[in-house]
């Protein structure tokens, strides 16, 4: 007998979710605040509960997925739906912050539920295949316990028994989706504005994705190992980077472009161009991210003077 299941939230990625456990078998209930979103689920073979309380009643396992982890806690904490958490292992898919997961896991715990954090890097439509990856946090025993029904879902893994873990690997997955997509906006707009074709930025792009990846990779290392000099196997230096930024800044001046991407690349350069890393290795810019100047340290053996900006 497969384990009964209950989804809250039925929007684009909730739906996603309720289906792949409606076709893997899973005696499913489902619940959305805007009831007419569970009608084709229930053609599916799915139970509506009326509300939360009747779903969570319904099942073992919930499994949450509205907008924000804030709008979940709002519908959990109702106490009528309160009082129906006990032995139950609750799922929050819903996105969130590490200090969310962590609090929502500490009440969690008040109220008897066991409860484990998720972070879902995929789309709706890849839901249910093993394309689809889900990180969950929390008590290991609780994932192990039901890890047969949540692979339903997806490649589910779990990160680690903190159960801020999953959402703060989800804010890593974040930069480096928006990392990539507005550098892709920045380059659409200089072709644009060059008459450059589309076509040929694609093509251009993907042949520069396994000069980033290497360059990634070597950032990774060399930041574990905290190896911020330059030596005989550095790829590139502060300096020779913060030289061609000038380029990109000065299209984007010419341009016209909105000059606040550039703008903060090159208060970084000049942040640890001044603290001495002009002849570092890159990776020294790792000791730059942080908002107050004053709190950057200083670079293992790289505290030459700058000599230029
Ligand atoms: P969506 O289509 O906009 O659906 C949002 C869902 O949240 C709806 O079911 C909505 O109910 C419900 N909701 C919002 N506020 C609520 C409240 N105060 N009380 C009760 N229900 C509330 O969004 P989605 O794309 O499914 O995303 C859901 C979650 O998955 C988000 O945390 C998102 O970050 C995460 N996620 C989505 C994707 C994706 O590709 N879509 C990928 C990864 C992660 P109504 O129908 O009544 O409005």
């Amino acid at each position: 007998m497969k384990t009964r299941v209950s989804v809250l939230g039925l929007g684009r990625m909730g739906a996603a979710l309720a289906r792949a456990l409606i076709k893997a078998g899973h005696p499913s209930t489902v619940w959305n605040r805007s009831p007419d979103k569970a009608q084709p689920l229930a053609a599916l073979g799915a139970t509506v509960a009326a509300t939360v309380r009747d779903a969570i009643s319904a099942s073992d396992v919930i499994i949450v997925n509205v907008t924000d982890c804030a709008a979940s806690q709002a519908l959990l904490r109702d106490p009528k739906v309160a009082e129906t958490l006990r032995g139950k292992l609750i799922v929050e898919l819903s996105s969130g912050t590490p200090r969310e997961a962590r609090e929502a896991a500490r009440w969690m715990e008040t109220q008897g539920a066991l409860y484990l954090d998720g972070a879902i890097l995929a789309t709706p439509d890849i839901i249910g295949s093993a394309a689809a990856t889900i990180l969950v946090s929390g008590p290991l025993a609780a994932f192990t316990a039901h890890q047969e029904t949540l692979a339903t879902l997806g490649a589910v893994s779990h990160v680690g028994e903190d159960p801020g873990t999953a959402a703060a690997l989800e804010a890593v997955g974040l930069s480096q989706l928006w990392g990539g997509l507005f550098a892709a906006l920045q380059a659409i707009a200089i072709a644009e504005a060059e008459g450059i074709p589309l076509a040929t930025l694609e093509r251009q792009w993907k042949e520069g994705v396994p000069v980033i990846e290497g360059l990634v990779a070597d950032l990774i290392k060399r930041a574990s190992g905290k190896r911020f000099t330059a030596d005989a196997e550095t790829l590139s230096t502060v300096g020779v980077h913060a030289h061609a930024l000038r380029h990109l800044a000065d299209i984007s001046r010419i341009h016209n472009l909105d000059p606040g991407l550039t703008r903060t690349y090159e208060s970084r350069f000049e942040r640890a161009i001044a603290a001495g890393h002009l002849e570092d290795d890159f990776a020294a810019m790792t000791q730059f991210t942080r908002a107050a100047p004053e709190a950057a340290p200083k670079a293992a053996g790289g505290t030459r003077p700058s000599a230029h900006t």
